[in-house]
């Protein structure tokens, strides 16, 4: 309540955006993220306008002894995008994407999602690596590393982050890049949300379609061991400009997808081919001539409308526990455990996604930015997924699964996990595992150095040197 009476008594007065109270309308909206399992209502939701009002916002909070929790597009799956009692600076207002088409460079707002990237640079004939899916933030997800279709050809998101507009823990407006805080621009790309509020990223963008060799082609479940085991070494010979993506799960329910085979337990390798169109075809010819798929929806489309393809099969508002790991590459062990249990799920909502890495990823130096993992050769992440209603036994049935799969799985991983696929309570003493020895020295460092009261502590946390 002395929150309340703080905000009210307007010491946040040089703040433009607009402030939301738990008892004003659009609050409960505006706490909701994309994970409907998280239910936390901050004392205010600061939804900013421009980085004066991210200044305002954590000099308020800072003041007042108050949590800070950030959010850029709210789809962390562990929550952190929201708090109890504490202030929220929230970027969702802050969406602008501004493309210099000559320059191929783009600048983001902090708040916006790659389907307004993916949108604004298509309109260019551009791209730069994002995630594969439209709704998700572009700020989580890129200082956690960023890993998405174009990869392999591109590099990781970080690895094409220009520059950055940060607002420290001090409240203080800098730039990072290569010339300038290069410590933080080190940390920054990949470390998380560690280091400061990020309202402005700028990426570098390539030529791209805008139409590509790109979409799904689906198996029945029995197939998986054959189909993971073909994918292994189509995988292993696939050129750079070719990104995969392989789910375990059923088929979705979209318009373009026959209803017959709607929820049908299935196998799928999700193709983008970022070159051009006839070679694209020669690339993904043997993996649509493996076996008998069910549906193959491969062929020429709009790298924009691929991208935003799957958007409503991960709907806001569902609930989703998310459990993940490295893998050193598929062996057949692995292939045994993924056959046995992805499709051991109670709900028909919930998958596990295996991303291809390598390439591009896998040529940046190590030590050249925060992201651990260059030589990883897939990351899985496995989803519980069910519906609001369905919360509570249904609901921890789905997390168990997920638990036994990822346990199934890891002796045969090779250590490691991608920061942005960890979970909440059970994954916070994997952050370490996340990053490594070395790399997290050095960002306790840069944390020590720019954020030494920890007070962006929600999040995938680093402790002060
Ligand atoms: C449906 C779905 C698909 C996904 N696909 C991919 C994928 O293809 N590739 C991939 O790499 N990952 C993917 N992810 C994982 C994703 O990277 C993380 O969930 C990421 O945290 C999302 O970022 P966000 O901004 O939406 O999240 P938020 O929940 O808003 O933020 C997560 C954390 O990031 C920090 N943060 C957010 N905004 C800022 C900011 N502006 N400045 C400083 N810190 C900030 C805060 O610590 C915050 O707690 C996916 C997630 C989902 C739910």
């Amino acid at each position: 309540m002395a929150t309340q009476t703080a905000v009210s008594d307007r010491n946040l007065e040089s703040f433009r955006g607009e402030l939301l109270l738990p008892t004003s309308p659009g609050y409960d909206a505006a706490r909701r993220i994309w994970n409907g399992a998280i239910d936390r209502r901050p004392a205010c939701i600061a939804r900013c306008i421009g980085a004066a009002d991210v200044v305002a916002a954590v000099r308020f909070a800072r003041e007042h002894d108050l949590e800070i929790a950030v959010r850029g597009g709210g789809h962390n799956v562990a929550g952190t995008a929201v708090c109890d009692d504490g202030v929220v600076i929230d970027l969702s207002a802050m969406q602008a994407v501004s493309v210099d088409p000559a320059g191929r460079t783009a600048w983001v707002q902090g708040g916006a999602l790659w389907g307004d990237v993916d949108h604004e640079t298509q309109a260019h004939g551009l791209a730069t690596t994002g995630g594969i899916v439209g709704h998700t933030g572009v700020a989580g997800l890129t200082l956690g590393g960023g890993i998405g279709f174009l990869m392999r050809k591109h590099g990781l998101v970080v690895d094409n982050l220009l520059a950055a507009e940060v607002v420290t823990a001090e409240g203080r407006i800098v730039h990072a890049s290569a010339d300038e805080h290069a410590d933080l621009f080190w940390a920054l790309r990949g470390g998380g949300g560690n280091f400061g509020v990020v309202t402005s990223f700028r990426f570098s963008l390539h030529p791209v379609g805008p139409t590509v060799i790109a979409g799904p082609v689906f198996w029945a479940a029995d197939d998986t061991a054959d189909v993971l085991r073909f994918y292994r070494d189509f995988a292993a010979d696939a050129p750079d400009e070719l990104g995969t993506v392989v789910t375990l799960g059923t088929v979705p329910p979209l318009p373009a997808i026959p209803e017959d085979l709607h929820w049908r337990p299935s196998i799928t390798v999700a193709c983008c081919y970022a070159g051009a169109v006839e070679d694209g075809e020669r690339a993904v010819g043997a993996l649509r001539r493996f076996g008998t798929p069910l549906l193959d929806l491969l062929g020429p489309s709009s790298y924009a409308a691929f991208q935003g393809g799957v958007d409503d099969t991960v709907l806001h508002g569902w609930h989703y526990y998310w459990k993940a790991t490295s893998l050193p590459g598929l062996s057949d062990d692995a292939i045994a455990v993924m056959a046995d249990h992805a499709h051991a799920a109670g709900s028909p909502r919930s998958y596990a996604a295996m991303f291809h890495m390598g390439g591009a990823v896998g040529r940046v130096p190590p030590e050249a930015t925060a992201y651990a993992g260059r030589d990883v050769a897939h990351n899985i992440v496995i989803d519980a997924v069910v519906l609001p209603e369905e919360s509570g036994e249904h609901a921890a049935a789905e997390a168990a699964w997920a638990r036994r799969f990822l346990k199934a799985l890891q002796p045969h991983s090779g250590g490691g996990v991608y920061v942005n696929f960890l979970d909440s309570d059970d994954d916070s003493s994997r952050v370490r595992e996340a990053y490594g020895d070395e790399i997290y020295r050095r960002l306790a460092e840069v944390k020590a150095k720019y954020d030494p009261d920890n007070v962006f502590h929600l999040n995938k946390n680093i402790r002060p040197d």
